[in-house]
């Protein structure tokens, strides 16, 4: 007998289980119903064709009903509904929403991948906010884009989606001003890597205005919580998404603590003919293993796959998610893997941190560009709970061998062991991530103490001396508050202007780290200011 498979969803999550069941089993009767009038579209590319950078609309339909019947025999039917499951019976009720007929289909096995929906606030004049999230949105903001109004735009939410969409609308001449209630833009990285994109934001001409939310729509305007207005001509809204929950919980299916479908680690939900995937279902934190939403297309895949092999027959077991993400603003990219500084602390976690600001490659290459790399570390494990990087060109090679190491249970430490590829033109014999490795073995073993960016102020008002060990030129152009200056070359020679306990901090802390050792051995108690000047001033 067939077997017949409904997808709700067609998209990332529910178009990989699709063609991967197919894969498997040439027999299988699977139904694929897809509420919008497309499937298999790119939603990650969509602020790009906002943005004119992807001028092809055709490009952005991966996929028609018409080639998925063709190449996997699939039942694809788009502007279809699913309005109500009966568990039961095992049917799922449908909408046909072009005809507004309704009918009902039967499965063996269903799966959720229904995704999650932009959160708008209940703000008044919240009709006029635009959202994006699939083609129907994309037309939509395309039009607003091109329709000549004044050329004015405000962005709620300084998410991954709000300042992908802040430089496109640059792009299409647009003033742009982003309005985060946050105290710093993407949460998934910590305030002081945040803020470096948010320069490179401002750089690029858009208004960056953090702490403050927008209270009101006006025809032409937006109110803020401080009580300021900003033009805005066009208003989106990017403040986050919200798992559509609303069938599976109408069918009874248990749903997690912060509101996505529950599943086991079959993707399978309460019941046991029904699979859940991708955006709407709540996933498991790599660290902890506690429930986690995290919204991003590489687990919606996989686990899209991986529920087509439970289906099949197959052994298959969903990881843990690390939330590994990446984003490219102005030529900025900022990435970012697992624990965030601000959540390992919140988690009352002990805690080591690393700051490094290497170059992509060899200094002596053309072209080297430097990036801001930080590693969190449990302070009793060494397991890295997570990183981040900021910069240019071969920033996501290290986030990602970061994310790999974390996967496969690498230590910190043990990261000056990973044999990465080196020329000149690509990296250092020593790589960053190695280097990382490097810093993290010497915290570990005891060999220097760091101190962060953030502590470095009450310490020097309790007294503690502060050494800048840079060169006076670089002294004079700006230093850490408090700062005394003793080169590094000169400090055996000026043993006597040190006190017993110091901190001492360079540019990105390499020399810190040398001027450490020195002193250390000659008694002081010392530690270095982690990444240095440029971390401290976030330059
Ligand atoms: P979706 O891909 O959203 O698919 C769900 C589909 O289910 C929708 O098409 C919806 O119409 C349909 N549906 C819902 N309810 C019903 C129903 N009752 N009946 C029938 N159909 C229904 N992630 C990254 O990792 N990197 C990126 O760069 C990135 N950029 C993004 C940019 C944008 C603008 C957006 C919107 C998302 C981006 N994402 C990115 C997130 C990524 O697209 C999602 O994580 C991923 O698509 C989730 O897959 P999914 O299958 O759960 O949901």
């Amino acid at each position: 007998m067939r077997m017949k498979t409904v997808i709700i969803g067609g998209v990332a999550g529910g178009m990989s289980a699709a063609t991967r069941l197919r894969r498997l089993d040439e027999s299988a009767e699977i139904v694929v119903l897809e509420r919008s009038g497309h499937v298999s579209f790119a939603n990650c590319g969509l602020p790009y064709y906002v943005g004119g950078v992807i001028t092809d609309r055709q490009s952005l339909l991966l996929q028609t009903p018409a080639s998925l019947k063709a190449r996997f025999d699939l039942d694809v039917r788009v502007n279809s509904e699913a309005i109500a499951i009966d568990p039961a019976a095992k049917t799922v009720s449908v909408t046909n929403l072009a005809d507004g007929t309704h009918y009902t289909e039967s499965y063996d096995s269903l799966i959720l991948a229904p995704g999650a929906a932009p959160f708008v606030p209940p703000i008044p004049g919240a009709e006029r906010a635009l959202t994006l999230r699939n083609i129907a949105d994309v037309d939509a903001m395309a039009a607003a884009v091109g329709d000549g109004r004044p050329r004015t735009a405000v962005i709620m939410g300084g998410g991954f989606i709000g300042v992908e969409l802040a430089e496109n609308l640059v792009h299409r001449g647009f003033e742009v001003t982003i309005v985060e209630l946050a105290d710093q833009l993407l949460a998934p990285l910590d305030v002081e890597m945040a803020a470096l994109v948010e320069k490179k934001l401002i750089a690029g001409g858009v208004k960056v205005v953090t702490g403050a939310s927008v209270t009101a729509i006006e025809e032409s305007s937006v109110t803020l919580s401080d009580g300021g207005t900003l033009a805005a001509g066009l208003v989106i809204a990017a403040i986050g998404v919200r798992p559509e929950t609303s069938l599976a919980q109408a069918a009874g299916l248990e749903l997690g603590e912060r509101g996505g479908i529950l599943v086991d680690e079959h993707q399978r939900t309460s019941d046991p003919s029904i699979f859940a995937v991708g955006d709407a279902v709540v996933k498991r934190d790599v660290i902890t293993g506690a429930q986690a939403l995290v919204p991003l297309a590489g687990p919606a895949n996989r686990h899209g796959r991986l529920v087509a092999d439970v289906i099949a027959g197959r052994p298959a077991a969903a990881k843990p998610v690390l939330g590994t993400a990446v984003v490219g603003v102005f030529g900025l990219v900022a990435a970012a893997t697992g624990w965030t500084e601000k959540r390992a602390r919140a988690a009352g976690r002990a805690i080591r941190v690393i700051h490094t600001h290497p170059a992509n490659h060899a200094g002596y290459y053309p072209g080297a560009e430097s990036m801001s790399l930080k590693l969190v570390v449990d302070a009793e494990t060494d397991a890295i709970l997570g990183a981040q990087g900021i910069g240019g060109s071969g920033v996501d090679k290290r986030i990602d061998v970061i994310a790999t190491a974390i996967r496969g249970g690498i230590t910190a430490s043990e990261l000056v062991d990973l044999e990465l590829s080196y020329a000149p033109q690509f990296s250092s014999a020593k790589d960053p991530v190695n280097m990382l490795g490097y810093i993290a073995e010497n915290l570990r073993d005891g060999l220097t103490e760091t101190i962060q960016w953030h502590e470095v102020a009450a310490e020097v008002a309790r007294g503690v001396q502060l050494i800048d060990v840079r060169t006076p030129g670089e002294y004079a152009r700006g230093t850490v508050d408090g700062a005394i200056n003793i080169p590094v070359d000169e400090l055996r020679d000026r043993l006597d202007e040190v006190a017993d306990e110091v901190i001492v901090h360079c540019q990105v802390g390499l020399r810190g780290y040398l001027a450490a050792r020195t002193l250390a051995q000659h008694g002081r108690t010392v530690r270095n200011l982690d990444g240095g000047y440029r971390t401290w001033a976030r330059v």
